[in-house]
């Protein structure tokens, strides 16, 4: 037998033009990417270096390894499929250039007939993974796929070209008739099925034809959503490294402008992101707003805003080299409605599904800044709580020297009283005020005193952790509120600090040290386990069954924290947990994240009713919590949904209190 390889540029005559060709799709391609630089530009300076090591692995794991698309398994193996087969597609394309224009002798021998074989391999996966986007597309119709032009294109596009390429090949093959036609399968097959009259010159027409649309493709990639081939990647490569729940600070004291109101005020990352979609749709999927029928779509926000950009960038570029102001392009009310803005309960699960580390809770939050503090414009049942929270370091607006009442008739130390506590436990606003938490504090209380922990609270020192001024746009009273805190914490002596509350756990873990507040923080779920596990609580079992456990969003998605309050619950249960349809990183939230707790929630369906229906349809008797927003909305949903007689929600600290 020869030695197996294969003429490049059979047949064409004039091959060299594909360079001219190609240079120009290059141009256009450069010029596209050229236009999106110029407007991730116009964004404010933000630090992205750094975890070199972490970043490349991420791009490697995620990106190339399609680790983080391969969370849902029917739309990963879909993805998987398009992206390794165009992968193998590339790099085999690269070296038959490399071969015919430095004359390195690549395709030849044993080599060659494993490339050619892998290559039909890999050509099939890639035109079947595109044969199943479509079906999915256009046939299953999934809710989060909208369907636009540029799908139209694109997937009949790639299908084209994928089938022209086995066309050329079988042309070859019936052709040349090598004795190695077999290691190319397909190509062969297609070989048996060909009339020989015409084939070199069908052969000729349709390599120029493959030629000028995968050359299109190119040129089409920056001016289209496959631009998040390409922006995908680096998006991972530049994803934020900070704890998740932390929001950013805002200078307040040398600032003309807070928040973002026009496009250019966000940075120069939070634009590029915009780029990165890819239009899956699975933080859409995830989005409590979304799912109880509200305005707002995760999604739709990243590409309302990717839309602004391309419009709005062009004007501001112009005002600038003029020299001149711009015509004023605000966001909210325009780009992105201020319901939109307003149903977010930042409840994270948009984050922890997109497969492309895209960043929404900060825009929002962005967003609300700027409505707040620039414009005073806000839901009006925000007034009581600014109000409250400046006035009376709480959002209800209650006397602050009111704080320290839950403590009548407990054995509850304060700080003034225990100056060297191991724990100082952030007691939190719900905890001290709103009944159903107050319930928390006191089973909380009983189990500390029960195991002999050594702790104490802060009593009317404490002050509001700042979580729902921060998160409802407020930062001047957040970080006001952030202050006077770590002030008071830096004067008192104690280890760790452990609270009740997910979202004082947020703040005062990941936000507190923007202001120099560093310290341990800890979840009381994480310290009940400990104390069980050490043997300083018995947990008598009640063999309660049909017990399920709530993930907080604050806890779980935020923190990682899954496992701790599952636990405790299965020594209650004496081992049986049942788990919800969504739960882990998929819970779904209660619906009082993002200060929406304070909200009216007047639009569509309520979404602690969506949550406790799920648990009532799985058959819960006893929903656990470790949130006093959590309890609150999870308990107010069984009363207006009339379910009090099959289904309680408690607080796990309520729960481990009544066994011990
Ligand atoms: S944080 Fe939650 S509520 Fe807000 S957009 Fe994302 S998924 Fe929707
Ligand atoms: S933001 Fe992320 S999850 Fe949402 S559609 Fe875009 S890529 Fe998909």
């Amino acid at each position: 037998m020869d030695t197996p390889t294969r003429e490049i540029y059979w047949n064409i005559q004039g091959h060299d033009l594909i360079y001219l060709f190609f240079g120009l799709a290059m141009a256009v391609f450069c010029y596209g990417l050229y236009r999106r630089i110029r407007l991730w530009k116009l964004g404010q300076p933000e630090d992205r270096s750094g975890h070199i090591i972490k970043r490349i692995w991420g791009v490697l794991k995620d990106a190339l390894g399609q680790m983080s698309v391969m969370r849902e398994t029917t739309p990963g193996i879909m993805h998987v499929m398009i992206f390794s087969g165009f992968v193998v597609l590339f790099i085999g394309t690269l070296l038959v250039f490399l071969q015919a224009d430095f004359s390195i002798q690549i395709l030849f021998g044993q080599f060659y007939l494993w490339f050619s074989l892998i290559l039909d391999l890999f050509g099939l996966i890639f035109i079947f993974g595109i044969l199943f986007a479509l079906f999915r597309r256009y046939i299953l119709r999934p809710d989060r796929l909208n369907i636009i032009l540029d799908d139209a294109i694109i997937l009949p596009l790639l299908l084209i070209i994928g089938v022209t390429g086995f066309l050329l090949e079988g042309l070859r093959i019936a052709v040349k008739d090598p004795q190695w036609a077999e290691w190319s399968p397909v190509g062969y097959w297609i070989a048996g099925w060909l009339n020989l009259e015409q084939a070199e010159g069908i052969h000729r027409i349709l390599w120029w034809g493959h030629m000028a649309l995968s050359l299109i493709f190119i040129a089409y990639i920056p001016f289209s959503k496959l631009f998040h081939v390409l922006m995908s990647p680096t998006n991972m490569y530049l994803k934020s490294f900070k704890p998740r729940g932390e929001l950013s600070t805002i200078d307040i004291e040398n600032s003309e402008t807070f928040g973002v109101s026009d496009i250019n005020e966000f940075t120069w990352k939070q634009l590029l992101d915009l780029d990165a979609c890819t239009h899956c749709g699975r933080c859409q999927d995830q989005c409590p707003a979304y799912n109880s029928d509200k305005p707002l779509s995760p999604k739709k926000i990243i590409l309302d805003l990717q839309r602004h950009l391309t419009k709005r960038g062009p004007e501001l570029i112009r005002a600038k080299k003029a020299g001149t102001e711009p015509e004023p392009g605000v966001i909210a009310g325009n780009a992105v409605t201020e319901d939109e803005i307003w149903a977010c309960t930042t409840c994270m699960a948009c984050q922890e599904h997109c497969p492309v580390a895209i960043e929404h809770v900060q825009k929002i939050v962005d967003l609300r800044r700027s409505l707040v503090l620039m414009d005073s414009q806000f839901p009006q049942e925000l007034n009581l709580v600014f109000k409250g929270l400046e006035t009376n370091a709480n959002p209800w607006n209650m006397g602050s020297a009111s704080r320290a009442d839950w403590l009548e008739g407990l054995n509850v130390p304060t700080a003034a009283d225990k100056s060297d506590a191991d724990y100082l436990w952030f007691v939190g606003c719900a905890g001290a005020f709103d009944d159903k938490a107050r319930a928390t504090s006191e089973a909380f209380a009983r189990i500390l005193n029960k195991a002999g922990v050594s702790y104490a609270v802060l009593g009317v020192d404490e002050q509001c952790c700042g979580d729902p001024a921060r998160r409802s746009g407020n930062e001047y009273v957040f970080q006001m509120l952030a202050q006077a805190n770590i002030e008071m914490f830096q004067a008192v002596k104690f280890k760790k600090i452990v609270t009740a509350c997910p979202h004082c756990f947020n703040v005062l873990r990941n936000e507190y040290p923007q202001f120099g507040g560093r310290f341990e923080v800890i979840h009381h779920t994480e310290l009940i386990l400990e104390l069980i596990r050490d043997g300083k609580l018995e947990i008598k079992s009640s063999g309660l069954t049909s017990a399920s456990y709530h993930d907080s969003c604050y806890l779980g998605r935020y923190h990682d924290i899954y496992q701790a309050p599952r636990d405790i619950m299965k020594k209650i249960t004496g081992g049986e947990l049942k788990e919800m349809k969504r739960h882990h990183d998929k819970s779904f939230c209660c619906g009082g994240g993002g200060a929406r707790f304070f909200m009216e929630e007047t639009i569509g369906s309520r979404i602690n009713h969506l949550r406790i229906q799920e648990a009532a349809d799985a058959g819960i008797q006893c929903l656990s919590v470790a949130c006093p927003f959590c309890l609150t909305m999870l308990q107010d949903a069984v009363k207006e949904k009339e379910l009090d007689g099959s289904i309680k929600v408690k607080e796990i600290a309520q729960l481990v209190a009544e066994r011990i």
